[in-house]
């Protein structure tokens, strides 16, 4: 098991023979999310620092994670930090880093890095592409059903997409699933939801939160962000397909993958999620000012329910969209 703190290019890590594990998932699905960031700060973590990042310190030690791939540039800089401490405390650290501007040569360098230091060769990363590329498809198709058909509620869409960062550490297991929930949802019958939404930024820390907006008669149907984790770009060359993928690279690929969702979805409005004690909150005011439809943005620190503030701001939002498409 190799414990990875955000997406990286998998098809090395399971070419490798290897099971990639997405703290992130680990930490936001585990029994108990909230004890973990306590746990953390009980080790020394400042209430001031991100809870994913507190949350994945003490998931690798819950889980007995030895190994851990650390996501130095183009996810987060306090991974650079946590990275070390890890280190010190004994568990193996590898550091893969996107190259901000998006240079080839610079990812190849990070990916044969990656490669030597998991022991694999490139013909067996392409095998694994394929067969990857094949549950990307279908998870391609679970998006569409999501927009198009409006078969899968916000959440489902959600946990799939999010998912796929690592595909539960076993790709055959998670495709029977995926295909016996896509034969499941193709005959429901579409949902009706008058207000259509997109959610951008980071996964929620958040539960109940697509149940809430459901509730509402609104329902997410672009999940930004998970959407990127599943890859859905069809490239063929494995290089190609990280260098599209947007998020650890600047703003400007975010904003055209949202405005194409925004049209191709027809969206109504769009949630912005920002992390409390998160760089990329500076983010907002670029969504805001670029963006051709009304941003709610939220806050959340810390894993649970959504507080009674952020409910009403959410029904408040909705209302005012019915309104406006009235
Ligand atoms: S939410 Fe922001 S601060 Fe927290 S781990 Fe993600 S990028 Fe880093």
């Amino acid at each position: 098991m190799i414990g990875i703190t955000a997406t990286i290019p998998v098809e090395i890590i399971f070419a490798a023979g290897l099971r990639p594990v997405d703290l992130n998932n680990l930490f936001i699905n585990s029994d108990q999310p909230k004890k973990l960031v306590s746990q953390a700060e009980a080790a020394g973590f400042s209430h001031s620092i991100c809870s994913w990042i507190k949350g994945i310190y003490a998931t690798v030690f819950n889980n007995d994670i030895r190994e851990v791939i650390a996501v130095t540039g183009g996810d987060c800089s306090n991974t650079i930090a946590l990275g070390e401490l890890l280190a010190r405390k004994g568990v193996k650290v590898t550091s893969f880093e996107y190259p901000f501007n998006r240079d080839r040569e610079a990812l190849l360098v990070q990916m044969e890095k990656l490669r030597e230091s998991v022991s694999t060769t490139w013909s067996k990363i392409e095998a694994v592409k394929a067969r990857l590329d094949r549950i990307r498809e279908k998870l391609k198709r679970l998006d569409q059903l999501s927009y198009r058909k409006n078969v899968i509620t916000g959440f489902e869409n959600h946990m799939y997409l999010v998912s796929s960062s690592d595909f539960n550490g076993d790709p055959d297991e998670f495709e029977k699933n995926l295909d016996y929930f896509l034969i499941i949802a193709k005959n429901r019958e579409p949902a009706k939801h008058e207000i259509r939404l997109g959610y951008l930024g980071v996964p929620p820390i958040f539960s109940q939160f697509y149940e809430y907006i459901e509730s509402l008669n609104a329902r997410v149907v672009f999940n930004e962000v998970q959407r990127q984790f599943s890859m859905p770009f069809e490239k063929k060359d494995i290089l190609d397909q990280y260098l599209e993928y947007t998020y650890p690279y600047d703003i400007s690929g975010r904003l055209r993958d949202i405005e194409q969702a925004i049209y191709e979805r027809k969206l109504d409005g769009l949630i912005h999620y920002t992390q409390t004690f998160c760089y990329r909150q500076i983010y907002d005011i670029v969504l805001r000012e670029t963006l051709p439809v009304p941003v709610l943005t939220l806050e959340g620190d810390r894993p649970g329910s959504i507080d009674s503030q952020t409910a009403l701001r959410i029904e408040t939002f909705v209302e005012m969209l019915k309104n406006l498409v009235e």
